[in-house]
């Protein structure tokens, strides 16, 4: 083994903890129909041809499948108003036989995103979007969680990397993110530092942390100078790079695949962490493709689940 090799931090991979989510949820599911009858379904909305947002969407409807789940999916044109995609929610909101609902974001700019966010049920809100439940999650009362927030605590949990009175550095303060991410760090007794784009002196900040969650959307911006030795490191970042000469610096071992990926694609995907610098310094970390993002949509089926139970008072 070199040297390099021995102080390697270790890969905090999605696949397994996201794997076992799923498998409890499909055993949940299970047993809701032998003892109660029903299978839960959840309704996705997809508005408009964002290939991303497509992407994202027939992954949730095809894990959806693979638990058990039941779903639908409402495809509406790009040029959907606000009041027509509002019309559908209250359809949504109304049907008793829909368990959790979500709008996938972003959503065309013509249509208004807040007023689309309250109007989905708030005992459906798979998401954990509308204010009722970021208000009960900010009370210490959560409801529905914020799947990727969620799922990194998962993570953490199913990985032994303890909370309990660590510092917790988290870059970036976003609703979907950063900001419910703080709660539930808190609410785990970690010491919870937020940093955003006007942080003076990021590195000596972030450096301070055991447990250092990157959630920014700037490729590779975390470098060594941010990450204290021994750290977790939790990289959200989903950023596309299609430069080959830089693979080198930023993959080391892996750089052969990524240029691979790039020739083959036109790009491959790093996270806001920079993979080779963090892994010298770093106890460990997530990787970017098969880390967070694959915890998200476990955690959504989760959150249906709970939907469907909740409303019926199991
Ligand atoms: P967002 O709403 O775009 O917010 C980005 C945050 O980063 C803001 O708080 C911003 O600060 C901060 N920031 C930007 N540049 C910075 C800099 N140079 N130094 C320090 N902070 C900086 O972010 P988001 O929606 O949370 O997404 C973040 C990333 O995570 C994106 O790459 C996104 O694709 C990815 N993501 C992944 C998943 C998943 O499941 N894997 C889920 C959600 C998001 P200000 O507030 O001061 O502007």
């Amino acid at each position: 083994m070199t040297a390099s090799q021995a102080t390697r931090a270790r890969s905090l991979e999605g696949r397994p903890v996201a794997d076992q989510i799923k498998a409890e949820v499909a055993a949940e599911v299970r047993e809701l129909n032998a003892r109660h009858g029903f299978t839960p379904c959840l309704a996705a909305i997809l508005v408009g041809d964002n290939d991303a947002s497509a992407v994202y969407v027939r992954n949730k409807i095809r894990t959806c499948a693979e638990v058990g789940l039941r779903s639908e999916q409402l495809n509406l044109p790009a040029e959907t108003t606000t009041e027509e995609l509002l019309e559908r929610l209250h359809g949504l909101n109304a049907n008793d036989d829909i368990d959790g609902i979500l709008v996938q974001l972003p959503l065309p700019k013509q249509i208004d995103e807040v007023a689309v966010i309250e109007a989905v049920a708030p005992e459906k809100d798979v998401d954990g979007f509308h204010p009722n439940n970021v208000g009960l999650l900010a009370l210490g009362r959560p409801r529905f969680v914020p799947c990727t927030p969620a799922g990194i605590i998962e993570l953490l949990d199913r990985n032994h990397i303890e909370i309990a009175g660590a510092g917790a550095c988290i870059i970036g303060r976003s609703q979907i993110v950063g900001k419910p991410l703080a709660s539930l760090l808190l609410q785990r007794h970690a010491t919870v530092t937020i940093c955003h784009s006007q942080t003076r002196d990021l590195p000596s900040v972030a450096r301070q942390a055991d447990i250092l969650i990157a959630a920014i959307g700037r490729p590779a911006l975390i470098g060594r100078d941010y990450i204290k030795p021994g750290a977790a490191v939790i990289d959200v970042g989903v950023n596309k790079i299609s430069d080959a000469s830089k693979a080198h610096d930023l993959f080391g071992d892996e750089a052969g695949k990524r240029i691979d990926a790039i020739n083959q694609k036109g790009y491959t995907l790093i996270g806001d962490v920079h993979p080779a610098e963090a892994d010298s310094v770093a106890g460990s970390r997530t990787p970017v493709p098969g880390g967070v993002g694959l915890l998200t949509v476990a955690m959504l089926m989760r959150n249906t689940v709970q939907a469907a139970k909740r409303r019926r008072g199991l």
